[in-house]
């Protein structure tokens, strides 16, 4: 089994369901008392968070690298970063180390392709939804990717985080989730990326129709794949 290195506490709420994921998951395939071999490095998110809203990415992802490169030298054999948004500074930290990243758009297209829907629904941060790092990704796979209109993207924005990164789930923000979801399948999507960590903290397959790609449980069980190289 290889050692995977995660960089978490972005927020640390959904880097907990990465590490019960993960463990969940070798526990099924190898049984018994077998569990993940792994490290976790985990940052402090309102530096973070401050780099984001102040536009440092270049900050952020000297914070990120050098989290990475602890990783790399205490064993980890691939990095896995357990949020979408810090994508975006994926080759700053791609630069510093030698072992592999595991790209958590590349994990999700894999899913999408492999149910057949060609037209996905993208919920994120807004940087998610808004810039190209991520949506170009998707649509390098073939992909097409349609997000919410402005004033959906700041409700499904500020929703992650002054609530879901804070440990806050509410039905209110289910119900306004679900509203978006609606729109966003009413105008061609057949299925819908959660692509941000934590929303699978506030919605689950049973609240909607739309086949849903939870990126943190898709992502998670990739990295398992990969330490068990199946
Ligand atoms: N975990 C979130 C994501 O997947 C948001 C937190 C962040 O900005 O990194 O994008």
């Amino acid at each position: 089994m290889k050692l995977i290195g995660l960089i978490g506490g972005m927020s640390w709420e959904s880097s907990v369901e990465y590490y019960r994921i993960i463990n969940e998951e070798v526990k099924s395939r190898l049984g018994g008392l077998h569990s993940a071999k792994c490290l976790m490095y985990s940052v402090d998110f309102a530096e973070i968070e401050r780099c984001q809203s102040g536009g440092n990415w270049q900050r952020a992802g000297d914070i990120l690298a050098a989290a990475a490169v602890s990783l790399e030298k205490a064993g980890a054999d691939f990095i896995v970063i357990c949020t979408n948004t810090m994508h975006k500074v994926v080759d700053a930290i791609q630069e510093k180390i030698t072992i592999p990243i595991l790209h958590i758009a590349d994990a999700t297209a894999v899913q999408i392709k492999k149910s057949g829907i060609s037209t996905v629904g993208l919920l994120g941060t807004k940087y998610t939804m808004e810039q190209d790092f991520y949506k170009s990704r998707l649509e390098a796979n073939g992909i097409n990717v349609i997000v919410p209109n402005y004033h959906e993207r700041e409700m499904v924005n500020n929703i992650i985080f002054n609530e879901l990164c804070l440990g806050k789930v509410l039905d209110s923000s289910r119900t306004d989730y679900k509203k978006v979801i609606n729109s966003l399948t009413e105008n061609g999507a057949s299925g819908m990326i959660l692509g941000c960590t934590e929303i699978g903290l506030l919605i689950k397959q049973e609240d909607t129709k739309v086949p849903l790609f939870d990126t943190a449980s898709i992502h998670a069980i990739a990295a398992v794949n990969k330490a068990l190289e199946l």
